[in-house]
């Protein structure tokens, strides 16, 4: 059985479930989807066709099974940069620099509060900091920046 097959028997228990609270349908009908399909195959060609029409009734507007396909993605905003230089290619994404800029308030922190009386802070390593605006593959600065959405 394949998916589409699948989908129709989904429909099909949509339209026989209303048919049996109608009285039009046996509702052992419903017990399985080789029940389903047997009771369909035995059905006058009208009565088919009526129910074909129900069916894409509900499919068009599809308010009655929740498809999976138009759940809203996920996006992602990330800094595209390509180095003029080399032609390196990376991404970052806020995280990055929301982290870096947290690290470089500590280590300007550090160096604030740093004196020869407070010996603990230096025991701490510096964060390091990655240079946004950098190459990391060449140290070039000529980079050029552009903002890319991903969907997931
Ligand atoms: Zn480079």
């Amino acid at each position: 059985m394949n998916s589409n097959d699948e989908e129709g028997i989904k429909y099909l228990e949509i339209v026989i479930k209303e048919l049996v609270v109608k009285g039009e349908a046996p509702a052992n009908v419903l017990d399985d989807s080789n029940s389903m399909l047997r009771w369909w195959r035995n059905l006058e060609q009208t009565k088919q066709e009526e129910i074909q029409n129900q069916v894409k009734i509900i499919s068009q507007t599809s308010t009655v099974i929740p498809d999976n396909k138009s759940q809203p993605k996920k996006k992602i905003k990330e800094t595209k940069n390509t180095c003029k230089a080399c032609g390196n290619v990376w991404f970052y994404g806020k995280k990055e620099e929301t982290e870096n800029v947290a690290a470089s308030l500590q280590n300007a922190g550090k160096a604030l509060t740093c004196c020869s009386g407070c010996l603990p802070a230096l025991f701490i390593p510096d964060k390091e900091v990655i240079d946004l605006n950098k190459c990391p593959k060449c140290g070039s600065k000529a980079i050029v920046k552009e903002e890319v959405i991903h969907e997931v």
